[in-house]
C-alpha cells in the first residue's frame, strides 16, 4: 500500500512515522509513505496557499489552484493514481469498519487541511471521500492523518508482531475487548482474577466472552446493540448478560 500525504506541515509527520510499528512496517517495505507540501506547487511570488473568503469573515481559505496541481502531480507519480482523502470535521466519522474498508486500497492521498478549510471545488471536484476523526475541531488536518495511519498500518499483514491480537481487538469484532492483566498476580492488595491463573483455556475464552460482553453492554450499549442486530451475540451470550444486567436486552435490538 501506498500513502500520499499532502500537507502545509510535513515535518509535523516526521515523530510519529519514525518511531514503534509505523516505522517498522516502512522499513520492511511493507506500505509506503509519501509527504507532499502544497507550498511546492504555488506559483505566485509569494508562495500563497489560502485567500480571503468571498464574502467576507473571519479566517482564509485554502485555495484551488495549488491543492488541484498538487494533488494532480502526485497522483501522475505512480499508478494507480489512488483515492483522494480530504481530512475534515465534515467528513464520514471515523470506525473500524472504514479503516478495513481503506486498508484494502492500494494507495490513498490523504490531503490535510489548515485555516477555515479548503475551497468547496476541491470538495466537490477534487475528493473522492472525507474523513473526519470525531466531533471536534482540530486546527489541521495532520493529527487526523497520523490517527488514520496508526489505524491502516495494523491491518497490512505483518505489521504486527502478534497477529492473533487483531481478531480480539475492540471494535473488530463490534464488541469491546476484554481487560488485560499481566504480573505480578496482586499489586496494592489488588487481584488478577483467579480464572486467568487457572490454565484453563476454554474457561479462559468464556471469561473474557463475557467480559466483552458485560463492558461493551456498561460503556457502549450503541455498539451492543448493533452486535445483537447483526447476530454477533448468540442466545445463550445474551441470556448469560440479561441475567447480569437484570434487563431485557430487547429494547436495544
Ligand atoms: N472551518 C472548518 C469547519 O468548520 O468545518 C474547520 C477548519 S479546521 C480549523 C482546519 C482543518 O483541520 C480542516 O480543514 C481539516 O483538514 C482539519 N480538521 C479539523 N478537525 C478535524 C477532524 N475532526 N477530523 C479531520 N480533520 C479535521
Amino acid at each position: 500500500m501506498r500513502i500520499d500525504i499532502l500537507t502545509l506541515f510535513p515535518e509535523m509527520f516526521r515523530g510519529p512515522f519514525d518511531a514503534s510499528i509505523v516505522a517498522r512496517a516502512r522499513e520492511q517495505g511493507l506500505f509506503q509513505i509519501e509527504l507532499h507540501n502544497f507550498r511546492d506547487w504555488t506559483t505566485d511570488k509569494h508562495h500563497h496557499v489560502d485567500d480571503d473568503p468571498y464574502g467576507g469573515g473571519a479566517g482564509m481559505v485554502m485555495k484551488p489552484e495549488p491543492l488541484f496541481a498538487a494533488v494532480e502531480a502526485v497522483q501522475d507519480q505512480a499508478e494507480p493514481p489512488g483515492r483522494v482523502i480530504m481530512l475534515t470535521p465534515q467528513g464520514r466519522l471515523l470506525n473500524q469498519g472504514i479503516v478495513e474498508e481503506l486498508a484494502g486500497q492500494p494507495r490513498l492521498l490523504l490531503v490535510c487541511g489548515r485555516y477555515e478549510g479548503f475551497d468547496e471545488r476541491i470538495r466537490e471536484h477534487l475528493a473522492d471521500d472525507e474523513i473526519s476523526i470525531g466531533d471536534y475541531v482540530l486546527s489541521g488536518g495532520e493529527p487526523a492523518a497520523i490517527v488514520l495511519v496508526e489505524a491502516l498500518v495494523r491491518r497490512i499483514p505483518g505489521a504486527l508482531g502478534n497477529e492473533e491480537s487483531l481478531d480480539e481487538e475492540s471494535h473488530t469484532q463490534g464488541l469491546l475487548e476484554y481487560p488485560h492483566y499481566t504480573r505480578p498476580a496482586e499489586f496494592r492488595g489488588w487481584s488478577v482474577p483467579d480464572i486467568l491463573l487457572s490454565g484453563d483455556h476454554p474457561e479462559i475464552e468464556k471469561w473474557r466472552r463475557r467480559q466483552s460482553l458485560l463492558r461493551t453492554a456498561r460503556r457502549r450499549p450503541d455498539l451492543l446493540s448493533r452486535a445483537l442486530q447483526n447476530g454477533a451475540v448468540s442466545d445463550e451470550d445474551r441470556r448469560w448478560l440479561e441475567e447480569e444486567l437484570e434487563t431485557n436486552l430487547s429494547d436495544l435490538m
